[in-house]
This record gives structure tokens, sequence and C-alpha cells, in this order.
């Protein structure tokens, strides 16, 4: 079969060789520690199970306005509104089907062939086909552990040319956990801003900070700054939603009106009862916070007790405290020989050895890790880590 050159230089997601290989060894009836989830291992709070319940049951099961419920898309600029300290208009708030159609939506209306578009590393594993599928070219820029994970405008400055057009910025990061201070933030929007550059700032995990009620974002900054932002948030994350697939995009009307076009002709909008489950978790009660910062108070013990036990394990191999989302992003490459020498292989390897489940960080553009998600039960974190600790001493070639 011969296939478009739209998804000629599309690749597939990493991390399915890993899932794939994790079911067969569980249909084989081993034991699988699952260290690789993306999502939160919560169930999602009553208060907006009950809102689709009700939607359901109402017969709200019609398609929705393409951009979303205007009662959604009010609560969610109410929300952004507190957060800026000043109205948000609900029109530039797009409804999608998951953060991901969003940032899909943005990078298709807003980049195109010939542009190219910056996307520090290591990245969320769709930007790179994103920006690709939308036949632009994705330029990575490094950051590095030494850095916390976070590049400067120095970085950026030495990978824009007069075709750059676009910026993915991602806090708090999947994988790395970082977190960009308001400082931070506003630098790189001032150059971006000086350079014509469009920033796409995904803050999903905005909500899983353990430093800050909320991670520092755009709605933060100064208004002058973000004329040419497009934010994508969402329920999957901070209210334990990912399975109802609603995220949102803001930014100006204008563009959020040609978002809502293109999606008009991909996905008609969002599913109408998730929608009604996702205006709960926006409608501001104070129970709305309360479940969310319970979660967080126990992603910050299992990260807690996790790097305390990688770094009596691994020593200094072990990862600094992220500071937000839930992942652990550890270097292995000191571990790599002959046949287990890349991240690939050593996921396969610890799998099929240890019965542990972990991410390779050629998904994120960074081989020499591996992604170690702490949306798990806290002993099977611990169990998982004594494996992996077991697994690679016997990696390590003896005198
Ligand atoms: N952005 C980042 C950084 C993510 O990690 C994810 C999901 O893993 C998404 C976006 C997509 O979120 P959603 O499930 O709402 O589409």
């Amino acid at each position: 079969m011969q296939f478009s050159p739209n998804i000629a230089e599309l690749e597939g997601s990493a991390t399915l060789a890993i899932g794939t290989l994790c079911k067969q060894l569980r249909a084989q009836g081993r034991e699988v520690l699952d260290l690789s989830a993306g999502e939160p291992d919560f169930r999602t709070p009553n208060f907006a199970v009950q809102g689709g319940i009700a939607a359901l049951e109402q017969g709200f099961t019609q398609y929705a306005p393409v951009a979303g419920l205007p009662a959604l898309r009010a609560a969610i600029a109410a929300t952004l509104s507190a957060r800026a300290g000043h109205p948000v208009d609900p029109a530039g708030v797009v409804v999608s089907v998951g953060a991901k159609q969003a940032l899909f939506n943005a990078c298709f209306t807003l980049f195109g062939p010939g542009d190219e578009v910056l996307i520090p590393t290591p990245y969320w594993t769709s930007y790179p086909e994103m920006v690709k599928l939308a036949r632009a070219v994705p330029v990575f820029v490094p950051s590095g552990e030494h850095a916390g994970f976070k590049i400067s405008t120095a970085d950026l400055e030495s990978a824009a040319t007069p075709r750059t057009r676009g910026l993915l910025l991602n806090s708090p990061g999947n994988p790395s956990g970082a977190v960009y201070t308001r400082a931070e933030l506003e630098a790189i929007l001032a150059w971006a801003e000086r350079r014509g550059v469009v920033v796409i700032s995904d803050e999903i995990y905005g909500r899983i900070c353990f430093s800050a009620p909320r991670a520092p974002g755009i709605l933060d900054l100064d208004r002058a700054l973000r004329r040419s932002v497009v934010l994508v948030d969402g329920v999957s994350k901070a209210f334990a939603m990912t399975g109802w697939r609603i995220g949102f995009s803001w930014c100006d009307p204008e563009i959020a009106a040609r978002m809502s076009d293109l999606q008009s002709h991909i996905t008609s909008g969002a599913c109408t009862p998730a929608q009604y489950g996702a205006l709960a978790a926006y409608q501001r009660e104070p129970r709305v916070d309360a479940a969310v910062n319970a979660m967080v108070r126990l992603f910050r013990r299992r990260r807690d007790h996790a790097v305390t036990r990688l770094q009596e394990l691994l020593g200094p191999a072990a990862p600094t405290a992220p500071e937000g989302a839930f992942f652990l992003f550890v270097r292995v490459d000191s571990f790599y020989r002959d046949d287990v020498n890349d991240s690939t292989a050593f996921c396969r390897w610890l799998l099929e050895q240890e019965g542990v489940a972990l991410v390779p960080g050629s998904a994120f553009g960074d081989d020499r890790y591996v992604r170690l998600s702490f949306a798990a039960p806290e002993a099977e974190i611990l169990e998982g880590i004594e494996r992996l600790a077991r697994a690679v001493e016997a990696l390590v070639p003896t005198a």
C-alpha cells in the first residue's frame, strides 16, 4: 500500500512497543509493575462524574456547538479571568477532544510548510509529530539536567532562524517535571514577542505543582506579553479525567475561530456529556480545590519517597525531585552495554528481567533516560525502584 506524504514523516509512539510487551507478559501470567502511566491513578472526583451522569439522564446527548458548550466556555473563561486578574473573553476559548486536539489545532492552524517550530528537549512525545503533520519543521532545543531541564533565551536565540515561527513550551514538563519560574517565562515570552514567534504554552500539568498551588503560567504575565500566545489546558490531569477527553485552548478570538473551523471538520467538537462533567469541575467550588489538593499531596509524598529511595540505591545516577507533574526522568545510559544499548532496549530488558514497565527516553527526545511514573500505588513504585536497582546492578561490569 502506498501511503500519503501527509504521514510520510510520522513516527508511531515509541511507548507502544513496551505497552505491547507489557500486555503479552501479563497474558502469560507474569506479574508486571506498570510505572509507565501518563495519567493519574485516581478516580474522577464524584462531582464531575455526577455532572456527566446528569447530562446523560437529562438527554443532553446531541452535538454541542463546535467550540464547546457556551456554559463550559464561560466557566473556563471565568477560571482564567480569576487567574489573570482581568476578564477573559470566552470567545477565545475552544473546547477540544483533550488537550491533545487543542495542541494539534494550534499547530495545524498556525504553522505550515517552511516554518520552523522550536521544541525544547526533553519534550512530550507528540509535539514533533504534530509539527510534522502541519508540514513544518521541528527544531529541537536541548535543555539538560544541569539546567533543571529548562531552556533559556540564549538557547532559543541560538536555535532560531528567520523561519522560526513557533515555540512549544510545556511547564510543568512531561517527562522532566521542570517548572519555569515567572521570571523565566517572562524572559521567554519577551524574546518570542521580539522575534515574532508564537508560543503554544501547554499547561496541562499546571495544578500538579509541589512548590505552589499552581505552576506559574502565561496568565501570570503582563498582558502585553501574551499577544501571540495559545494557552492549552484541560481536565485530564488535574481532575483525573483523561478518558473524558476534554481539553481547551485559549487565545486571540480570531485564531480561536480558525481553530474551531478546523475542529468542525475533524471531530465536530468534544463529547457532549463529557463537557457537562468538565463543567462541574470548572465550577469553582471549594470541593474542586479540595479534591485536586488531596491528589497533589499524595503525588508529593510518593515523589519524595521515590527520590529518597533512588538516591539510596543509585547514588549520583538518581534524579533530583521534580517540581511538578508525576514523573521521574532517570538517567540510565551509564548502565548501557552491548545488547542493552539504548533506552528502548533498556526498557524492554527491564520488563523482561524484572517485570517493571518504564517509558524509554527516546520517546521524549533523550535516549539517555527512562521515564518512571509515580501515578501508581506507592508500594508498587518502591518495589519497582528496588527491581530497577537490582537490574542495573546486573548490568554493571564486575571488575
Ligand atoms: N500535553 C502533555 C504534556 C501531556 O503529557 C499530555 C498527555 O499525556 C497531553 C498534553 C494530552 O492531554 P489530553 O489527555 O488532555 O489530550
